[in-house]
């Protein structure tokens, strides 16, 4: 393995930049470091530890463009998501400060004495980040665990950890101490692997595949280690007859193009019922042939690049170019694109109806009734997202209730808020992020009882 990373530019494939990687040693020195930096920082009065990260959120926030830029580059953006992207940034940060004075315990009632709980942070968290939103994905762990009184240690993905390490700049920049939040770039089976087996880091937050996310399961079960884990997907969007089908089939195409489809939520299978299914295959045409493809930098594209040669061989694999369908544009030449791609007609057990594809694909499947469309919803291993669209809100309200999965929507296609709490069910993660709670996932509830009795004779 390389003792070097190298950064490519997705839409050219000319190299961006190159960064060593970290080998186990350099996780112990960081995790030492780290321990060191969080006695301090948890000792810091509440109000201090969040000016600091208000701060951080300020400095981001005027490093905004310069950080949209860097992600364009290094991920292959489109530029008003990853400026979104580094705007998330700045509000997970925000939000978080706003949790550090409400931290609070709880007061129980007991006879002989008093009886309070108190919520003290873990020490160090380990933070293992994707591809395909490292920013916002590197913030939703490292926000509130900063902001619950831990030490960060990032490990961004191969390809992607220039905006990592920027946003370590950044945090020295705002104030915050040396060694309390540091960036690892490195191999995930040298640096991630090292985090998920030291026993100084006491949690994993981990986002990407589900093969890996089971080994680092089942690694950080012999330390029984804290595990946060954010996997695949393969998310329903069904469209009942009764739904406003010209909304459906304008919102279908960006629900699963959105970055190329590198995301974890999207709806890549679309489920329409059967009576009104041409109808919506003939609104859902034009809407997927007028996504404009190209160029990420360029401020009207609405899809760039796929992140790697990997990832391209990878969503090759699952289509046949001869399938049916509907297909989009995508430029020639140099860069890693792949068109928008529906496919019709296709098996419901098949391999790009059931796994996760990870590009620029949806399957639409017909249904006849509610009881078929929720089967279908419910049969795959995933239960990240979904969507249903109906103008009953009994039918919408009944069908959300028994969709497996942690986050739906009616009517639209919005999954991810920093304020309200995300992650899968089934084999799509363990645990929640965001929300209310974020903070608390990242401490230890102590229990103390204090005797009014006197001490005892
Ligand atoms: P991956 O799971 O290999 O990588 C995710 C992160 O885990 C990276 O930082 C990587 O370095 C690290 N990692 C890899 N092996 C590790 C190990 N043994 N111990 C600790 N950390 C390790 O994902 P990938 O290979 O980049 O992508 C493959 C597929 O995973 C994609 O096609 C997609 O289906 C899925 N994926 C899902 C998400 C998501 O948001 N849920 C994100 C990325 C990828």
């Amino acid at each position: 393995m390389s003792d070097q990373l190298h950064v490519l530019n997705p839409a050219t494939e000319e190299a961006v930049a190159t960064v060593p990687a970290t080998g186990a040693a350099e996780v112990d020195a960081a995790v030492v470091r780290a321990a060191r930096a969080q006695t301090r920082w948890a000792a810091l009065a509440p109000g201090d530890r969040a000016r600091l990260l208000r701060r951080f959120a300020v400095v981001v926030d005027e490093h905004l463009e310069e950080l949209a830029r860097l992600e364009v580059r290094e991920a292959g953006h489109t530029l008003g998501n990853a400026r979104w992207e580094a705007g998330n940034v700045r509000d997970l940060l925000d939000y978080a400060a706003g949790g550090v004075e409400r931290l609070t315990g709880r007061q129980i009632p007991v006879a002989g004495g008093l009886d309070i709980t108190v919520l003290e942070p873990l020490g160090v968290v380990g933070v293992i980040a994707p591809w395909n939103f490292p920013m916002p994905i590197a913030a939703w762990g490292t926000a509130p665990a900063l902001a619950a009184g831990n030490a960060v240690l990032l490990k961004p993905a191969e390809t992607t950890p220039l905006t990592a390490l920027r946003l370590a700049e950044l945090a020295l920049e705002a104030g915050l101490p040396e060694g309390l939040f540091q960036v690892l770039p490195g191999h995930g089976p040298v640096a991630g692997n090292a985090l998920v087996e030291h026993p100084g880091v006491a949690k994993i937050v981990f986002t990407g595949s589900t093969a890996v996310g089971k080994q680092v399961l089942v690694k950080g079960s012999a330390l029984l280690k804290r595990v946060t884990l954010e996997l695949g997907g393969k998310s329903p969007n069904i469209v009942f007859a009764d739904a406003d089908l010209e909304a459906a089939a304008q919102a279908a195409p960006m629900s699963f193009l959105d970055n190329a489809g590198q995301d974890c939520c999207a709806r890549t299978r679309i489920l329409v019922q059967r009576s009104v299914y041409d109808r919506f295959l003939d609104l859902l045409a034009p809407a997927v042939e007028a996504v404009r493809v190209g160029d990420p930098s360029d401020e009207s594209t609405d899809m760039g690049p796929l992140i790697s040669r990997t990832q391209l061989d990878r969503v090759r694999s699952y289509v046949d170019p001869d399938a049916p369908g509907i297909r989009g544009k995508a430029p020639e030449g140099p860069g890693y694109w792949f068109p928008p791609t529906v496919l019709t007609g296709v098996d419901p057990h098949a391999r790009v109806a059931v796994e996760e594809v990870f590009g620029p694909v949806a399957v639409v499947l017909p249904f006849t009734d509610e009881e078929e469309a929720v089967r279908l919803a419910n049969a795959t291993d995933y239960g990240l997202s979904g969507s249903i669209w109906t103008r009953d809100v009994g039918r919408a309200l009944r069908v959300s209730q028994r969709v497996r999965a942690g986050n739906l929507s009616v009517n639209s296609h919005s999954s991810v808020r920093y304020w309200t709490p995300f992650g899968g069910f089934k084999q799509s993660g363990l645990g929640r992020e965001l929300g209310p709670d974020a903070l608390t996932a990242f401490t230890e509830t102590k229990n103390v009882f204090i005797s009014t009795e006197g001490p005892a004779q």
